[in-house]
């Protein structure tokens, strides 16, 4: 099969194009490279057809693909997916961006919870599958097993979002932000090892990550030492498009939007590398303890992991820094809460690349080509 690859320089397609190689997804298509801004030099990894970088815009050559594989963003599905179907063209569209997610021609694609709702779209002849927000998709691999069981009423989701969520430019602006406040601290750590305050020091500081000097164009603010409670657009309801999307995104890939299970919460990014964290207040349809509802969520999936919720195993096992880079889904924290038998908590980490993004989005590609994943 020939596949358009577009948004593979960019955050998501850099992961997208590591998992790719290792799991030799490279050997069952013919791959064709596209860039908006790269158009002539040569490919990642060139094909019969194509050794060098196509043009993302050119619609007459994306035609030509049997499947295009995108990880360009939201304004690029929106510009050239129109265009396409529009053309004619009748290939499957796999995309990480959020444009097309909602609409009812397309699929949110998350194989381990909802491989039954992506197979039987294969058999009606769909063919626009979305991969979902990566905190949802984060969250319902975590919470499998209890879905599953149909065992939650409602979930509270407070999430710690990662620089890298934001894309590639954000994740250097972060350690650019950081470099920064390294760089301008001598002073103030010096004063401080001479003997100075600690309320000077902080003052220091603070002057330093407020200053024009420290580079914000992407966040906007200081991400380092700070966090931004707010993510995505504002919807002019009190809520971010981030935190809509849980509702709405969890519903759609459960196959239940007739009788939806109500998530909500607040999303914020904080100065993390890259790995979603969330806080979760979850209300049980029945009373549970928390060692019943351990054993569910062991069962939701291959790769959940429940970490006992002692201060050592947290700390050892339940931070973006250990899960970064790894498929695992951890969730702790686990335990019941005061406010009645059917309420608990929880605490889960996910690399929302990974899961989060590249890996539904592969793993679709291969259902495609090899009908097996
Ligand atoms: P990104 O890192 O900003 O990359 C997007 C594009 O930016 C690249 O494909 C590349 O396109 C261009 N680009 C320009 N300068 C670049 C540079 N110095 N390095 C790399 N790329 C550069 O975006 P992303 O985070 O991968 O997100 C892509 C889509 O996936 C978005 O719709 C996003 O909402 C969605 N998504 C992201 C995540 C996540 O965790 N980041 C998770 C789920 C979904 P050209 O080759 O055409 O220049």
């Amino acid at each position: 099969m020939r596949v358009g690859i577009i948004g593979w320089r960019g955050m998501v397609g850099s992961v997208l194009m590591e998992r790719m190689r290792a799991e030799d997804d490279f050997a069952l298509i013919e791959p064709t490279f596209f860039s908006t801004t790269q158009a002539g030099l040569s490919a990642p990894l060139a094909s019969h057809a194509h050794a060098l970088i196509c043009d993302a815009n050119d619609i007459a050559v994306l035609s030509g693909m049997d499947v295009i594989l995108t990880c360009q963003g939201g304004a690029y599905t929106e510009r050239v997916h129109p265009r396409l179907r529009a053309a004619g063209w009748g290939g499957y569209w796999i995309d990480a961006a959020s444009s097309l997610r909602m609409q009812p021609e397309a699929v949110i694609i998350l194989d381990p919870v909802n491989r039954d709702v992506i197979d039987a779209a294969l058999r009606r002849g769909q063919r626009d599958f979305i991969g979902g927000n990566c905190t949802v998709s984060l969250l319902l691999l975590a919470l499998a097993g209890l879905f599953k069981a149909d065992l939650i009423e409602w979930i509270s989701s407070m999430t710690y979002q990662a620089a890298s969520g934001a894309g590639a430019a954000n994740m250097r602006e972060l350690v650019a932000q950081m470099a920064y406040l390294g760089l301008e601290s001598g002073a103030p750590i010096a004063d401080a090892d001479a003997g100075a305050s600690i309320l000077e020091f902080d003052r220091a500081i603070a002057t330093r990550l407020r200053v024009a000097g420290i580079p914000v164009a992407e966040f906007g603010q200081a991400l380092a030492g700070n966090l931004i409670p707010w993510i995505d657009s504002d919807l002019g309801t009190g809520q971010s498009r981030e935190e809509w999307k849980s509702g709405a995104e969890a519903n759609k890939i459960l196959d239940r939007t007739e009788r939806p299970i109500a998530i909500d919460g607040v999303c914020v990014r904080v100065g993390v590398m890259r790995c979603h964290s969330q806080a979760l207040t979850i209300k049980l349809r029945r009373p549970m303890d928390a060692a019943a509802v351990e054993d569910v969520l062991r069962g939701g999936n291959s790769w959940v992991r429940v970490i006992q919720n002692t201060r050592d195993e947290s700390m050892r096992a339940l931070t973006p820094l250990a899960v970064s880079g790894t498929m695992d889904i951890p969730i702790g924290r686990i335990r019941n809460l005061p406010m009645g038998p059917q309420y608990i908590s929880a605490f889960t980490v996910g690399d929302q690349l990974l899961w989060g993004a590249a890996e539904p989005l592969r793993r679709m590609l291969r259902l495609i080509v090899s009908g097996t994943i």
